[in-house]
């Protein structure tokens, strides 16, 4: 911790008024490293599909020159590859914007399940070509909360994305919308549930999900397409909706992902006074 002293103005009786500051060195340290493996990382993660791209141009260039079945193969690698690094800067790119606007609350009355719905209905396709059945199920009335639309449609597609694709053939995935009932006196919330009853993460784990490029295992993130960011962007998406993320998974019996974020309360019109009988 480093603790210094700076003289500012006089106070009413002519006294210097003394400014103390303690900056703690240690997490400014940290931050400092956070940031540093961040850019490696990233730089680490984009530096894999160049390379192979290069890798693919040189040997069409050369030795795959007249080989029009090799060609067409290599294309659809490349191709893929190239995919893969787009994903990576979108997710860079989201990141970067979400957290530049992390002290804006948002402002916007929302109602969250129809955003849900909107993200179940354009993730069918996925789930019908990976065999994985997605139900939801939203409280009738409106789920509201202050938010901005386009985070909390991408909170909701991270997490029944992320159910989808590491459920597994024949998984099931419940999403849940609802009022989380409240104790007197405190805000209620809107909860947004995922549940599947796939492979589920070993507890190790879950403490890690939601730093940035953490995966249980890369390879099958990877081959899912899966830039390691989709945990660290609903993060920072809660945190800017002061809401809570928390997962209960036990391997083999499946994981839920839970997002909480306080509900817009209406405030209730003062009551009219009774007109009293003439
Ligand atoms: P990715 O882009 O790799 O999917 P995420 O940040 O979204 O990255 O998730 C981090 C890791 O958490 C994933 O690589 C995966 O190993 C694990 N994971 C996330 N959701 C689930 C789930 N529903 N079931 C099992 N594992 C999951």
């Amino acid at each position: 911790v480093q603790i210094g002293a700076m003289q500012g103005s006089s106070d009413a009786e002519g006294q210097p008024n003394l400014v103390l500051f303690l900056r703690d060195l240690t997490s400014a340290k940290r931050l400092e490293a956070m940031r540093v493996d961040f850019v490696a990382n990233a730089s680490h993660e984009l530096r894999t599909p160049l390379a192979s791209l290069l890798g693919f141009i040189e040997t069409l260039q050369g030795p795959a020159r007249n080989d029009p079945a090799a060609r067409d193969r290599f294309l659809a690698i490349m191709r893929e590859q190239a995919l893969r690094m787009t994903r990576l800067i979108d997710d860079l790119l989201s990141l970067s914007r979400i957290e530049l606007r992390a002290h804006v609350p948002p402002t916007t009355p929302i109602d969250v399940g129809p955003l849900a719905r909107q993200i179940v209905v354009s993730l069918t396709p996925l789930a019908e070509e990976r065999g994985v059945a997605v139900t939801l199920e939203a409280d009738p009335e409106p789920l509201a909360v202050l938010g901005d639309r386009d985070e909390i449609l991408r909170l909701v597609e991270n997490l029944v994305e992320n159910a989808v694709k590491y459920g597994g053939e024949g998984a099931h995935v419940a999403v849940r919308v609802a009022r989380t009932p409240c104790e007197e006196g405190r805000t209620p919330q809107i909860e947004i549930a995922v549940q599947d009853d796939g492979p589920g993460i070993a507890p190790e784990h879950l403490p890690r999900l939601t730093e940035r490029f953490y995966r249980v295992d890369a390879v099958s993130s990877r081959q899912q397409g899966g830039t390691g960011l989709g945990l660290a962007i609903v993060k920072h998406i809660l945190n800017r909706h002061r809401g809570r993320l928390s997962v209960e998974s036990e391997p083999g019996r499946g994981s839920t992902f839970r997002a909480v974020i306080p509900a817009l309360v209406e405030e209730t019109p003062p009551a009219r006074p009774v007109p009293s009988p003439q």
